[in-house]
């Protein structure tokens, strides 16, 4: 049940931040210390997880991971390689690398089975465009996105869920609290299809717009079990109010 689902509230910094931009971990450490019922993590650029780690006892992770454990893949990072600088989470499916990287669902398949064979946790991402939820698609848009990317046998401490519709994220638009329980009962349901009895444990995140005025509204959410947070995890003034609202 619920219950059973420790909330996360996790940033996503994307290509932002740089070493001084750390010293927002130290605050948002201590906001997550004020509420230990929720779960804080931070996922830097790849550069600033080894000294983002060192930094801090918040649950450090990724954006991305290659699926393979080493070799001729120039510009890329294995699951080994971030466990070794101190990453214990990694995103994988993130809408702006399944467009800008052309990432299949097959490929980030891969890089989930890779993560969680690493010993981390695996926040796979999902999501429609505008464009589908227009044309009422949504729900399929999604299904078939976690029946090609969800890793059979994932279990429930290694796998993360983030909804994520493709038009909310950087906009300022959400979509309605109605919309949002639904996929997210929606997702629910096909994770039981998929993993069965385990899927009740898998957190089911919602991401885009997140911000301190809306966060106790979606957070409030059945079956929303934290977020992913993009703008507003950069600074721990516009964070911490949200992981307040978890
Ligand atoms: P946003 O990004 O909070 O800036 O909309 C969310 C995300 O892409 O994870």
């Amino acid at each position: 049940g619920t219950q059973a689902r420790r909330k996360l509230v996790a940033g996503n910094w994307k290509m932002n931040g740089d070493m001084a931009a750390l010293a927002e971990l130290d605050a948002i450490a201590a906001a997550a210390a004020l509420h230990p019922h929720v779960d804080v993590a931070i996922c830097p650029p790849f550069t600033l997880i080894a000294p983002a780690a060192a930094r801090t006892a918040l649950p450090i992770g990724a954006q991305d991971c290659h699926a393979r454990a080493s070799g001729a893949h120039t510009g890329c990072v294995s699951a080994a390689m971030l466990v070794e600088a101190g990453a214990r989470l990694a995103i994988v499916g993130h809408s702006e690398r399944r467009a800008d990287q052309h990432e299949s669902d097959a490929e980030v398949r891969a890089k989930a089975e890779a993560v969680m064979a690493a010993g981390m946790i695996a926040i796979l991402c999902v999501g429609e465009t505008e464009a589908e939820r227009d044309a009422g698609r949504a729900e399929d848009v999604v299904a078939a996105q976690l029946a090609g990317s969800v890793p059979p046998g994932a279990k429930a401490d290694a796998l993360v869920i983030a909804y994520e519709p493709v038009w909310a994220i950087g906009t300022g638009r959400t979509p309605t609290p109605g919309d949002v329980a639904a996929m997210h009962a929606g997702i629910r349901t096909r994770l039981r299809a998929l993993l069965g009895p385990e899927a009740d444990g898998v957190r089911i995140l919602y991401g885009g717009s997140v911000k301190p005025a809306n966060a106790a509204e979606l957070l409030g959410l059945p079956d929303v079990d934290g977020a992913l947070v993009g703008g507003a995890s950069l600074k721990a003034a516009d964070f911490v109010p949200i992981i307040a609202a978890a």
